[in-house]
Parts: structure tokens; C-alpha cells; sequence
């Protein structure tokens, strides 16, 4: 038996096969798909690791590679 998936923004159940076509997966629409993405172009999400020590000074040696998100949290 397939389990139904539940929509991560507004957690209704839905069954849990991406279907051909159906590109909102893994949201039950294409409206919380976009309420997902506007959540991570706000900064509700972000993705946060550890830099290691000689990437960041790499990337301090090379200012114009990454974008300023990531030198900001460098030169902090
Ligand atoms: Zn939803």
C-alpha cells in the first residue's frame, strides 16, 4: 500500500507518487511549491554548515568567487 505524502508547507495528504507532469511535487500544488520558494527567497530557510578553515581563506584570497552572503559570514 502506498502511503500518502504529506505536503510539507500546509501538511495535507496527497498520494505520495510523482506523477508525469505533476512538477509541484513533493507540495500538493503549484501554490505551495511557490510558498516554499518564497520562504527561501525571504532567509526563513537557509542551510547552515561549518566552513572549513582553508576554504575560507580561499575564498578570503578570492573575493569574486562566491556570492556576498558567503564573504559577509567570513569577514565576521
Ligand atoms: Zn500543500
Amino acid at each position: 500500500m502506498i502511503q500518502p505524502h504529506h505536503c510539507p508547507v500546509c501538511e495535507k495528504a496527497f498520494p505520495a507518487r510523482a506523477e508525469p507532469g505533476v512538477s509541484s511535487f513533493p507540495f500538493c500544488s503549484e501554490r505551495c511549491r511557490k510558498v516554499d520558494l518564497l520562504r527561501w527567497c525571504d532567509g526563513r530557510y537557509a542551510i547552515v554548515e561549518d566552513i572549513d578553515p582553508q576554504v575560507a581563506q580561499f575564498l578570503k584570497d578570492n573575493p569574486g568567487l562566491p556570492g556576498p552572503r558567503e564573504r559577509n559570514a567570513i569577514s565576521e
